[in-house]
C-alpha cells in the first residue's frame, strides 16, 4: 500500500526528535499555531491522525481512434453503421448500439454497408447524401429483405425511399406519442411513461431541432409529435422495411446522458423515467425483429432480467456505526452494497470533520467484510457544480476547502474534492483502492469526468436516472459534451431516501420501478443514507425480500466492472462448419463473468465454455480472462 504520512507537522516532529532540537520544534509549533489561530490548530489536530495515499494525477487521455477503425467489419450479422458525414459526433450511435449489445461496425462505404442485412444510416440524409444510383441500390437492398434505420432525412430525392413526402425541421416540438402495439419496433414500449415521452419542458418554447414528417400513403406512422407530424415512420418495400425517426440519437439519447436536456424529465428521482431509453429499446427491437439470426449481448449477467445496486452515502457524523447494520443485512441476503464516504476532515459552517479513529475503524471493518467503498467528496457542497476544475496539485497537505454555508464554499476545487477524498480513503483503509465517486447533493460540474479520469477513478454515480432520462449505465463523456468519452461509466441513481413520504412507505413504488426496468433489461440503483438502523433498514430489507422474479441485488462495483468489460468486449458469431451451427468467439481485456448472449433461434446444444439456459435461447459464458478468448459452438434446432 503506497501510503505516506504527509502532514508536514508530523515530518517536522520526526526530524526534531532525531536531531534533538525539541525545544526549537516546540517553539516553532507554538508559533505556527499562533499564526494559524485556534481554528488552524484544531484543524491540524483533526488532520494529523490521517494518512494520505499517493494519488497520481495523469495527463488527460482522449481517444482519437476513428470509429471506422475502432469498430471494424468482422462478421455478417453485424449491423452496418453507414456514416454519412464526418464532422458530427458518432457517440450517440456508438453508445446506443453498445448499450443494447447489438453487434455493429462503422463504415463510410455504401457497398460495404449493403453486404449486411441491417443498415443504420447515421447521422442524417441530406439532399446530396446519395446519388440516384445509390438510392436505387438501397431500394433494391430493402426489396431483397434488408432493413434500414435512418434519422433526420431532409427534403429531397430520398423522401420516397423513406415513405415521406415532406419533412419540416422545428425547435418547437416537446412531446412524442408512440402508437401502442403498432408493430415489432415498439414491442418494448408498453408502459404509459414509454408510450408518451417529453423532449423538453414547455417552459422552453424552443428546444433542439426535430424533423416532423408527413408520411406518404405507402408508409405507416408509428409515433407523432404534438403538432401532428410524424416522429417515426415505417415503410415496407418488397421483403424489407425501412424505419425513419425524426428525433436523432444525439437529441434522444446523448443529450440526456450528458444532462444537457431542457428539463425533459417528469420526476427528478424515485420514478420510472425512460424518456431516453425508448430510442435504445426501438433500436434493440429493430435489430431483433429484422435480423432473423439475431444474437445480442444481454445487459445483465447470468441470464438475470435486472440488477438492483444498493448504495449508501456517508455524509453525516452519526452515519458510521449504522453502516455495519446495513452490511450485516446485505450479507444475510447474500449481497453487498457500495458505501460512498464523505472524507470530511475540516470543520466548517456545515459541521465538524468526522474522520475520527472510531469512524475510521468502521470503514476498515466494512472493507474487511468485503464491501466496496467510493468517495463522496470532502466538503459535500451544493456549489460543487460551480467549482473550478483546479490545478491537479491539490493534495491533503495543501488543500483547505471550507463550506461557508449550505450553498457556498471557499478554497475548493473539483480536483481537490476528487483527489484528496481518494488520498484519505485509500490512505486510512489498508488495501482500499478507490475507483467509484458520487458527488455531494448529486451536483455535477462539467469538469468532473476529467478530474475523475485523471485521478484514476473508473466509475461514477452522481446523476439521477430520471435526470439523464436513462436507466441503463453509460459511458460518461468528457466535459459532459457530445464528442469524447472519458473512459468512465455512469450508474445513475433511481431510488433515494430523502423525498417524502419516508422510504419505508415507498417500498412498493420502488419495486414497481425495479419491475419496469427489468422489463427493459435496465438496472435500478438505490441510495440509502445509513442515518439510522431502523426505518430505512426495514425499507431495504423489505426491498430485498420482494425483488421481482429474475431481479437480484448485486455488488455495485462488480456490476460496474461487468458493464465496462461488456461494453468493450470483442465478439463475433459466424456460421460453423456443420449445418445449423454457429461459432461464437469472445475476448475481453479484463476478467469478466456472467456474460449472457441471447439468440433469436432456438438452441439445441452448446459445446465449449458456456452454459445453455432453460429457455434454449440464451447462453452464459464461463468466466473470461484477458488474453484467453472463449469459443463456443452453438447448434440450433
Ligand atoms: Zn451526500
Amino acid at each position: 500500500m503506497d501510503t505516506r504520512r504527509v502532514s508536514w507537522m508530523d515530518g517536522m516532529r520526526g526530524s526534531a526528535r532525531s536531531s534533538g532540537m525539541s525545544l526549537l520544534a516546540a517553539v516553532l509549533i507554538a508559533l505556527v499555531a499562533a499564526i494559524f489561530g485556534l481554528f488552524g490548530w484544531l484543524n491540524y489536530r483533526s488532520r494529523s491522525r490521517l494518512l494520505a495515499a499517493v494519488v497520481p494525477v495523469h495527463a488527460l487521455a482522449v481517444s482519437h481512434v476513428a470509429p471506422e477503425t475502432a469498430y471494424p467489419e468482422r462478421f455478417p450479422m453485424q449491423v452496418a453503421v453507414l456514416r454519412t458525414v464526418t464532422d458530427e459526433t458518432m457517440l450517440p450511435a456508438l453508445h446506443a448500439l453498445l448499450e443494447m449489445g447489438i453487434p455493429f461496425f462503422v463504415t463510410r462505404d455504401l457497398q460495404q454497408a449493403l453486404r449486411h442485412r441491417l443498415v443504420l444510416i447515421y447521422p442524417r440524409v441530406d439532399a446530396g447524401t446519395f446519388t440516384a444510383a445509390q438510392l436505387e441500390q438501397i431500394r433494391r437492398h430493402m426489396a431483397e429483405g434488408g432493413s434500414v434505420y435512418a434519422q433526420w432525412v431532409a427534403e429531397g430525392p430520398a423522401e420516397g425511399l423513406f415513405g415521406i413526402r415532406k419533412a419540416v425541421a422545428s425547435k418547437g416540438r416537446h412531446v412524442v406519442r408512440f402508437a401502442a402495439g403498432a408493430g415489432p419496433l415498439l414491442r418494448y414500449l408498453n408502459r404509459p411513461e414509454e408510450l408518451e415521452i417529453r423532449l423538453g419542458s414547455d417552459q422552453f418554447p424552443e428546444i433542439f431541432w426535430t424533423q416532423g414528417y408527413t408520411a406518404d400513403p405507402t408508409a405507416t406512422v408509428l409515433a407523432q409529435f404534438e403538432d401532428g407530424t410524424a416522429a417515426l415512420v415505417r415503410k415496407r418495400a418488397g421483403a424489407g422495411t425501412v424505419y425513419l425517426s425524426g428525433v436523432s440519437l444525439l437529441e434522444g439519447v446523448l443529450r440526456g446522458q450528458t444532462n444537457r436536456h431542457y428539463e425533459a424529465f417528469r420526476h427528478y428521482v424515485n420514478a420510472f423515467e425512460p424518456g431516453g431509453d425508448v430510442w435504445l429499446l426501438i433500436l434493440r427491437a429493430w435489430y431483433e425483429s429484422q435480423e432473423p439470426g439475431a444474437v445480442r449481448l444481454a445487459t445483465i449477467p447470468n441470464g438475470q432480467r435486472s440488477a438492483v445496486l444498493f448504495t449508501h452515502d456517508i455524509d453525516w457524523e452519526n452515519s458510521f456505526p449504522p453502516m455495519l447494520d446495513y452490511a450485516r443485512l446485505e450479507t444475510q441476503h447474500g449481497t453487498r452494497s457500495l458505501f460512498f464516504v464523505q472524507m470530511k476532515y475540516v470543520d466548517d459552517a456545515n459541521g465538524k470533520g468526522y474522520l475520527t479513529p472510531t469512524n475510521l475503524d468502521v470503514l476498515r471493518e466494512i472493507h474487511a467484510e468485503g464491501f466496496p467503498m467510493g468517495t463522496h467528496s470532502i466538503i459535500h457542497s451544493r456549489a460543487f457544480n460551480h467549482f473550478d476544475l483546479g490545478s491537479g496539485r491539490e493534495s491533503y497537505v495543501n488543500y483547505h476547502p471550507l463550506g461557508t454555508g449550505p450553498n457556498t464554499a471557499t478554497g475548493a476545487t473539483v480536483f481537490g474534492e476528487v483527489r484528496v477524498s481518494r488520498e484519505l480513503l485509500d490512505g486510512n483503509v489498508p488495501e482500499q483502492h478507490t475507483v467509484f465517486f458520487r458527488a455531494g447533493h448529486l451536483r455535477v460540474p462539467k469538469s468532473l469526468p476529467e478530474a475523475l479520469q485523471r485521478c484514476g477513478y473508473e466509475f461514477d454515480s452522481s446523476f439521477t436516472a430520471p435526470d439523464v432520462l436513462s436507466n441503463f449505465p453509460y459511458a460518461l463523456t468528457l466535459g459532459l459534451g457530445f464528442d469524447d468519452d472519458s473512459g468512465l461509466y455512469e450508474f445513475p441513481v433511481t431510488i433515494e431516501d430523502q423525498e417524502q413520504p419516508a422510504l419505508v412507505e415507498r417500498v412498493n413504488a420502488a419495486i414497481e420501478v425495479f419491475r419496469a426496468n427489468a422489463e427493459n433489461g435496465a438496472i435500478s440503483v438505490v441510495l440509502i443514507h445509513p442515518t439510522d438502523a431502523k426505518m430505512k433498514l426495514d425499507a431495504e430489507r423489505d426491498m430485498l425480500d420482494h425483488l421481482p422474479p429474475g431481479v437480484s441485488a448485486m455488488d455495485p462495483l462488480e456490476f460496474a466492472q461487468f458493464w465496462r468489460a461488456r461494453d468493450r468486449l470483442e465478439w463475433s458469431v459466424e456460421p460453423g462448419k456443420k449445418p445449423r451451427t454457429l461459432v461464437l468467439r469472445a475476448s475481453s481485456r479484463e476478467p469478466v463473468r456472467g456474460l449472457t448472449f441471447e439468440f433469436a433461434g432456438e438452441i439445441a446444444s452448446v459445446s465449449g465454455a458456456a452454459e445453455l439456459l432453460g429457455d434454449h435461447h440464451r447462453i452464459v459464458l464461463k468466466a473470461l480472462e484477458p488474453g484467453k478468448p472463449a469459443q463456443v459452438e452453438v447448434t440450433l434446432r
